[in-house]
């Protein structure tokens, strides 16, 4: 079933705009075929009542029940120097249940706020089409840039990704908790002092084997055993 995204309801209908608009004309819906709506956390199924030049007008026909992500999790994803990798992190990490997802600036990463600021804009429609193309209703949230040394363990169990450090199994974590802070570095990994720092705040260093990872491939390995264990 294709899925759509809406911003925008007026009584029994939900309105696809911009982007959608064009979206919907490529993926050429027949008169009378059902597609699905996701709007405000909830995806809605639907048929098209009319299509105009800016918008096309989608009638709801039920609500489904969409499942939110089994646990909340925040990542504290240091920013890649390759930019092109965060795109890669946001899109897996919505399709993964990724509830907050927190650029951060280390000592190794990618330093510019102004230009991952910028970036942020590209990451919400990224977000968006990992929502649509995973069924996903709940938006995941991407919030400013933090220093690193401004990142604080608010979960229950609070996660340091570190593989220059001798660390704990993922299965010594309670991997029964509902929620959890994880912290991944950069391409070139955390310097000495940022590793302790971290540990030293009552994050618990987690070293997944049996080999290095890529940034990328390290979250997606964490954010899967969370989730699914
Ligand atoms: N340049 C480093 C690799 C850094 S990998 C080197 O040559 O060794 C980038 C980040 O991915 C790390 O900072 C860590 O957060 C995560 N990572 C990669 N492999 C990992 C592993 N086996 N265990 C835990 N974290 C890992």
């Amino acid at each position: 079933m294709h899925v759509f995204y809406s911003e925008k309801r007026r009584g029994d209908f939900l309105i696809l705009e911009d982007e959608e608009v064009r979206h919907f004309r490529v993926r050429r819906i027949r008169r009378g075929e059902r597609f699905g709506v996701i709007y405000e956390g909830d995806i809605y199924i639907c048929e098209a009542q009319r299509q105009e030049k800016n918008e096309v007008v989608c009638k709801i026909l039920e609500k489904t029940d969409s499942k939110p992500p089994p646990k909340e999790v925040i990542l504290y994803q240091c920013v890649t120097v390759e930019l092109k990798t965060m795109d890669t992190i946001v899109r897996q990490a919505t399709e993964l249940g990724v509830l907050t997802f927190v650029p951060v600036i280390s000592e190794r990463s990618f330093r510019n706020k102004d230009a991952i600021l910028k970036r942020i804009q590209k990451w919400e429609r990224l977000v968006r089409e990992a929502m649509k193309q995973s069924r996903r209703a709940i938006p995941m949230s991407i919030k400013e840039p933090l220093k690193l040394e401004e990142v604080e363990p608010s979960a229950r169990e609070n996660i340091l990704l570190d593989n220059f450090h001798e660390g704990i199994k993922p299965r010594q974590l309670d991997l029964s908790s509902e929620s959890f802070c994880v912290v991944v570095g950069p391409e070139g990994g955390f310097s000495e002092r940022e590793s302790r720092m971290l540990r030293e705040k009552g994050f618990k260093s987690v070293l997944l084997e049996p080999y290095t990872l890529r940034s990328e491939t390290a979250t997606c390995a964490i954010c899967s055993i969370i989730m699914n264990c």
